[in-house]
């Protein structure tokens, strides 16, 4: 399991790559939630989500090893920040996504000079051919959430809100494969065990959730949700554990739910998030956590949003 001191080094790893992102505040946004809100927000990070964090903790922690060629398997957000590192430090990088893939994504690998390479439609296609790769050329495969590095990375999210934030009560983490909170959970937890981290899923992507329950890591098919940054199908083998010992609670949070928090930020704050961001919006509006008067950070993962998609997301927001 990471440690704090891992966050910490991590820290120190990627200071010159990743941003100190801003805390934005919303009047109407606390009211109504009836909580003073915190928004960390990753979607002003550099590549437009937290992914450069952990991938940068990694891919330099490789580079330093000597691994002179990285690949990731990833139609989102982690293929970004890979492909922007490796860039920045010379190594050539691969992202093998979907033969679906939407041309602005592709674009965003290309204007990092990453190679772009189809593979399929699932992870389970991907993630094969992008091991092959790195084999191939005597590089390294960077997962996107099951490694401690990775998982370093992410944390240092954490070490900020505490530094940005005075009197945290409750932090609020959307969950994919579960490699962001697993090193928020780790920076929060072994310094102030009173932070109350709890995290949230769609009810289309409650693997965490049902494999919390079932206290065994539970697989199910998660493709439908619009929060396309969590559609994992199941928590990690390293993250989960973290999960295990430290979270405090879980919340879920349906597709209209989403959209209403989505269009809620775009028309009132005028920041556009992604929906798999506007879930932890979600769970403060619509009351999901049962709590009144409290300090609340909530994680805004990324920002990365297809534009001809967000008609889809946008919904009259009745509030
Ligand atoms: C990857 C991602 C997540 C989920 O992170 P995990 O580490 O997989 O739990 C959440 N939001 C966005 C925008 C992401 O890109």
């Amino acid at each position: 399991m990471i440690s704090l001191k891992d966050v910490k080094d991590a820290k120190e790893r990627i200071s010159a790559i990743a941003h100190v992102t801003p805390i934005l505040q919303s009047e109407q946004l606390s009211k109504i939630c009836g909580n003073q809100m915190f928004l960390k927000s990753e979607h002003l990070q550099k590549t437009g989500s937290f992914k450069i964090r952990g991938a940068s903790n990694k891919v330099i922690h490789t580079i330093e090893n000597g691994a002179k060629y990285v690949t990731a398997a990833s139609s989102g957000n982690h293929g970004q920040a890979v492909a922007y590192i490796a860039n920045k430090y010379g190594v050539p990088a691969t992202i093998v996504v979907p033969e679906n893939v939407s041309t602005c994504k592709v674009n965003a690998i290309q204007a990092y000079n990453g190679k772009v390479e189809m593979c399929g439609t699932t992870s389970g296609e991907r993630l094969p051919r992008a091991q092959a790769i790195a084999d191939q050329e005597k590089g390294v495969f960077i997962p996107p959430y099951d490694d401690p590095f990775i998982m370093a990375g992410q944390g240092t999210i954490g070490l900020e809100i505490l530094n940005q934030v005075e009197n945290v009560d409750v932090i609020i983490v959307p969950i994919g494969g579960g490699g962001l909170i697993s090193g928020i959970l780790t920076a929060i937890k072994e310094t102030n065990p009173n932070i109350k981290v709890i995290g949230v899923e769609p009810e289309l992507a409650n693997d965490t959730y049902l494999s919390l329950q079932n206290k065994k890591i539970t697989a199910i098919n998660a493709a439908a949700t619009i929060a396309d940054g969590l559609r994992t199908n199941q928590p990690g083998d390293l993250t989960f554990p973290v999960l295990e010992k430290y979270l405090d609670d879980m919340v879920l949070v349906s597709e209209d739910e989403i959209r209403q928090a989505f269009s809620f930020i775009l028309e009132r704050t005028k920041q556009l998030i992604e929906p798999s961001s506007a879930t932890t919006i979600a769970a403060a509006m619509f009351n999901k956590l049962n709590i009144q008067g409290k300090n609340i950070v909530t994680v805004i993962s990324g920002g990365n949003v297809d534009l001809d998609k967000v008609h889809q997301y946008i919904v009259t927001t009745t509030r």
